[in-house]
């Protein structure tokens, strides 16, 4: 039995599909991404007196980034700064700020809404942005190196003794003719 990998998720996929099942299901319904999970973060928005949500999409190297955040600016900062990883090295520059929402829950809702809309390149983002869609591309990892049969020591050493062989062979072929 042959396993994959789920492109959306990571998890282990049975067979050779390419996304695990519910991927694929929430793919098909057009919801590529769940809204963030965030354990105790409603109580500490309410420590700090946190009571609306904006959810925002940047211009990028890489792409539109869609995020959500209680402080708009002090966000922009993090980005500018180079402190969220996902928009490291680019340039971001904010393009749009939704209305203000009164829970952060609907606007991790709304964020992974924007983002599905936008790797489908719905017309919808543009209705709701003003802006054409472009798919995020993450920083690009450092390529690994990939294994090529053939190459290194082993691979020229046998070229090199494939061109004696046929030397040799066609040398004494041309002598035994004439
Ligand atoms: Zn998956």
């Amino acid at each position: 039995m042959r396993f994959g990998i789920c492109s959306d998720c990571g998890k282990r996929v049975r067979g050779r599909y390419a996304r695990c099942y519910n991927c694929n299901r929430r793919r098909r319904r057009g919801h590529w991404y769940d809204p963030e999970h965030l354990p105790g973060q409603a109580e500490r928005d309410a420590e700090l007196g946190r009571r609306e949500f904006y959810v925002y999409l940047l211009e990028t190297d890489y792409g539109h980034y869609v995020g959500h955040t209680a402080n708009v600016q002090a966000r922009l900062g993090s980005h500018a700064a180079g402190e969220v990883p996902s928009t490291a090295g680019g340039l971001p520059r904010l393009l749009w700020v939704s209305r203000p929402l009164p829970a952060r829950a609907d606007a991790a809702r709304f964020e992974a809404a924007l983002k599905s809309l936008r790797d489908r390149q719905s017309e919808r983002f543009q209705a709701i942005t003003g802006y054409e869609p472009r798919p995020f591309q993450p920083v690009p990892a450092a390529p690994k190196r990939p294994i090529r049969a053939g190459c290194g020591l082993p691979g020229v050493a046998a070229a090199v003794a494939g061109i004696v062989v046929v030397s040799l062979l066609l040398y004494y072929g041309i002598r035994l003719a004439g």
